[in-house]
């Protein structure tokens, strides 16, 4: 195997990590989580020229190596441990042009761990329009290191960076600025107790709560000669070390960097005082979620109705190729619809990420949580749960965890507790097809009666999530202390390889993450309709014939047959399973079948659709689209259309509040580290849906 370079991408946020990460891996990239803990962990692999590879992490964004959040530490135990095998033989410091004060503090920390160290200029194709001129030269020499000006938009520099990445042995790994001057005593103290280990590491170790390496951080602050050191006197060097990073930052910048003021222009703060305008700004978020809701509508259709028709020929073909049998209805009946019931949904699932990450590429995301605060401070939550809030509507797996940028504990746990009213895009498939079915595809002043009830969903798990966490702000009293810092940054035009990447990868885990289970309850519910026990079930064609006794009275062979099949899934084993519950489903408007429907929805709430679909084609031989089959169905104790206005609502209000998603529970399990909350969101929320969708149907039929 070729030699591997490990690199790893720091920075602080919004300085274009990311963007420099896509440009040099491409789709060679995937994502996890660091072990033990849920932060995103994203690596890649980019070829470098002369067969070197070099192995690329996208670090979480950080601001200082003065850890204050989990994402922070992550980055800080990785410098710190030489054993870690993702340990940076390299590392790349990404900044931003226009904010190179601020970034370059990061810069000198990590300089200072004797770590090569490269220095990337990022956004270097905004220079000319900020009247940014840099003496590169002057600067690689005063900062001791090599810097590669970058623009990762226009695909600039990149070859460059490659190049020093290959080199990397070539940097000088000295200090750029001397830390110990803030207490020489103390500093030469410490070199004498630990004279193999680099000075700045051991300070990092001190002032925060990490270990590295071989040395165990209590084993350095036991020892009695630096026991000496309060917290606050800790505190206070720790602040005149930044005093002095950034003394030596500003001295650097005055000699290499010239800025022309009157270049610069004010569209920013022009476009600012709109998007944040204590009323337009709400206006203008509302309509753009308008927008979004109505473009997911009405652009997804035509491929929808494509893979629809695909699949329903599918199924045909096989039937009618494969030999008779159940292997051959496994297929048709089981896998194939299955399939079609995830597969179908990519083109919506793809478009609201594509707005999700246009708006968040645009920097336009960040005014919507600057927005938010003045809100979310009466409900318990702080500024930064709209992120959390807002990934909830892809997934609240990654919203969970987007959650740990919140400092405060009990803002964080509400966030948490909440997270999962926010229409994730698991419910989309069930609301999608139900809303197909019961609300008329009209206008109503110009806008689509469907795309509308979709947004009003949406709109009611956002409002639960905000009513709840004004609740348990009540219960909890909580005083929330933290304060709101969000980096403003510069609008931008949304870089197309970040947007298209990004949806890629998001559709891609909805994909294959439910995928799996879809596929897997599809079969094993192929299993429990297609056998039973008994008679009832294995004597099916003889009973139901035998109900005729006047040959002349015997129905067409089709209808007789759909007899059959209808009498066989009823006493299947998941007909038994499903009038057990059916009981209980059956005041809110449901009859068995969806029962079964709703219980699997626990493994994944889009099994919903899947379930149907597979529930239905079993006793069906006809060429039928799920949707016509789910029109098609009668409720047995009302008689009429099962899925009528009342029904389709009152299941709408199931999904929307029930907490349905096993996953989901785990997640929250592992983020508060007991079984309390998770058990306390799956009581209440289903306990509250079942009451709301009860009071529905019966107030609607
Ligand atoms: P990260 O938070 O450090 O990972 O930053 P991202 O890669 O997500 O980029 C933040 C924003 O800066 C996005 O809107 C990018 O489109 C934008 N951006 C990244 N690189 C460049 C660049 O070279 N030039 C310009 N003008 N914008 C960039
Ligand atoms: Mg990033």
């Amino acid at each position: 195997m070729a030699k591997q370079i490990n690199v790893a991408l720091i920075g602080n946020p919004n300085t274009g990590k990311t963007s420099v990460f896509n440009q040099l891996t491409g789709l060679n990239q995937k994502v996890g989580n660091y072990p033990g803990i849920t932060v995103e962990k994203k690596e890649g692999i980019c070829k470098l020229p002369r067969g070197l590879r070099a192995h690329i992490l996208d670090l979480p964004g950080t601001y200082s190596l003065n850890a204050s959040s989990i994402d922070e530490n992550v980055v800080i135990e990785l410098l710190l441990n030489k054993n870690d095998k993702d340990y940076p033989d390299v590392a790349v410091v990404v900044s931003d042009v226009e904010n190179l004060k601020r970034n370059l503090l990061l810069f000198t920390q990590i300089k200072d761990l004797g770590i090569p160290t490269i220095l990337v200029i990022n956004m270097a194709d905004r220079m000319e329009r900020k009247g940014i001129s840099l003496d590169v030269e002057l600067m690689e020499e005063r900062l001791k290191t090599k810097i590669a000006l970058v623009s990762a938009r226009k695909n600039m520099g990149i070859e460059e960076l490659k190049e020093m990445i290959i080199n990397y042995r070539h940097i000088p790994v000295e200090p750029c600025v001397n830390a110990s001057v803030i207490d020489p005593d103390y500093f030469g103290r410490l070199r004498k107790a630990f004279p193999n280990q680099s000075l700045y590491k051991l300070w990092l170790v001190i002032t925060q709560d990490v270990n590295f390496g071989n040395i165990n951080r209590s084993e350095i602050t036991s020892n009695t000669d630096f026991h000496t050191k309060s917290i606050s006197d800790l505190k206070r060097l720790q602040q005149k070390e930044t005093i002095l990073r950034y003394q030596f930052i500003n001295g650097v910048l005055r000699e290499t960097m010239t800025v022309d003021k009157d270049a610069a222009t004010d569209l920013r703060s022009r476009l600012d005082r709109i998007l944040t305008h204590k009323v337009w700004g709400y206006v203008i978020f509302f309509g753009i979620l308008l927008l979004i809701f109505q473009a997911i509508y009405s652009w997804s259709s035509y491929p929808m109705d494509l893979i629809d028709a695909a699949f329903a020929s599918l199924g045909e073909m096989a039937r009618n190729s494969l030999p008779p049998g159940d292997f051959t209805s496994l297929i048709a009946e089981g896998i194939i619809p299955g399939l079609g019931g995830i597969v179908i949904f990519i083109p919506q699932i793809a478009f609201l990420f594509l707005f999700i990450s246009i708006l968040e590429e645009s920097g336009y995301m960040s005014r919507v949580v600057f927005l938010m605060d003045r809100i979310m401070r009466r409900f318990g939550l702080s500024g930064k749960s709209v992120v959390p809030l807002v990934s909830g509507t892809a997934c609240a797996i990654p919203a969970v965890m987007a959650t740990r940028n919140i400092e405060h504990w009990k803002e964080r746990l509400i966030t948490i507790l909440v997270v999962p009213f926010t229409t994730c895009s698991a419910r989309l498939p069930v609301y999608l097809i139900i809303i197909a079915l019961v609300i008329p595809d009209r206008s109503f002043l110009g806008f689509n009666l469907q795309g509308l009830t979709l947004m009003i969903l949406y709109l009611l798990g956002f409002g639960m999530a905000i009513f709840s966490a004004w609740a348990l702000d009540k219960i909890m009293k909580t005083r929330s202390k933290s304060y709101f810092v969000i980096e403003m940054p510069n609008y931008k035009v949304p870089m197309l390889k970040n947007v298209a990447i990004n949806v890629v990868e998001k559709t891609k885990s909805f994909v294959f993450g439910a995928g799996k289970i879809i596929l897997a309850i599809s079969v094993i519910l192929w299993v429990l309709a297609s056998y039973g026990p008994g008679d009832d079930f294995n004597k099916a064609d003889e009973i139901v014939t035998a109900k005729y006794e006047n040959p002349s009275e015997m129905p067409e062979q089709d209808i007789l047959e759909e007899e059959i099949a209808s009498y066989k899934l009823k006493h299947s084993y998941i007909g038994h399973m499903g009038r057990f519950i059916e009981p209980a489903v059956e005041p809110l408007g449901y009859d068995w079948k969806i029962g079964i429907a709703i219980i699997s929805s626990f493994a994944a709430r889009e099994v919903f659709v899947g379930t149907l679909a597979t529930i239905y084609s079993v006793g069906s031989d006809q060429e039928e689209t799920i949707k016509n089959r789910m029109a098609a169905e009668t409720n047995p104790v009302l008689g009429g259309p099962l899925f009528t206005f009342a029904s389709g609502v009152s299941l709408l209000l199931f999904y929307a509040f029930a907490m349905q998603c096993m996953s989901t529970l785990a997640i929250v399990k592992r983020e508060t580290n007991t079984w309390k909350w998770p058990l306390l969101q799956l009581i209440t929320m289903s306990g509250f849906a079942y009451l709301v969708a009860l009071a529905a149907f019966q107030l609607l039929k």
